[in-house]
């Protein structure tokens, strides 16, 4: 990698692949920024701003926000002064629309993206991670009931509210989700693949064994 220059990272993945605890990990460790799209939607709708109202009206419908809002709030983001120490954008692009403005958007700052990390885990075991998991509806805490069960049963260790699973984490809904998630990255890998950036890593191990592998991709 050309080091020269700040390091630009995408990382792809499916809901309940870890694609989230491994870009922190990894942003931790290069010292870049870890961009999540999910949390900067969030912070938008809390702050009120017009992005932010804009979004909600999709988000409150359970529909992917579209590309153009998208790529406002990413450019936007891309601006900020922390951004030139280098990225790792975590969710995003998610089409091929967003891909090609990201490109255009990284040329005009001198950068481009160094590597996309996509986390590959087989389908019955995500269904297996995200139907495992529980939220305490009272503060919020998560488990999961495979890897790091409460202590009494199915109730929160902290207040002893009964855990609840959420709606869109039953198996049924997983595979649907997983499903719309492969169909409109498909395009996105491709994209990248021509540039021969994409590292493929088997995401189905510990925590701390994915991100050995993600760093030996990465030639770290
Ligand atoms: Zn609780």
């Amino acid at each position: 990698m050309d080091s020269s220059r700040p390091m630009c990272l995408l990382m792809a993945g499916s809901p309940g692949s870890g694609k989230g605890t491994h870009s922190r990990r990894l942003a931790n460790d290069l010292g870049i920024s870890h961009i999540a799209t999910g949390d900067l939607l969030r912070e938008q709708v809390a702050a009120d701003t017009p992005l932010g109202r804009e979004a909600k009206v999709y988000m409150d419908r359970g529909d992917y926000v579209p590309d153009k809002v998208m790529v406002d709030m990413i450019r936007h983001r891309l601006s900020e002064p922390d951004a030139e120490k280098g990225f790792i954008l975590d969710g995003y692009p998610r089409t091929q629309t967003q891909a090609t403005e990201l490109d255009k958007m990284l040329a005009d700052l001198g950068q481009q993206i160094d590597a996309v990390i996509i986390l590959e885990v087989p389908v019955d075991e995500i269904v297996e991670r995200l139907s495992a998991r529980r939220t305490c509806p009272a503060c919020q805490r998560a488990y999961h009931m495979r890897d790091d069960p409460p202590a009494d049963d199915e109730r929160c260790d902290d207040d002893g509210a009964p855990l609840e699973r959420r709606t869109d984490d039953e198996p049924d809904t997983v595979r649907h989700r997983l499903k719309v998630y492969a169909d409109r990255t498909a395009g996105v890998i491709e994209h990248y693949d021509v540039d021969s950036v994409v590292r493929r890593v088997n995401g189905e191990a510990s925590v701390d064994e994915v991100a050995k592998r993600i760093d030996e991709a990465l030639g770290l």
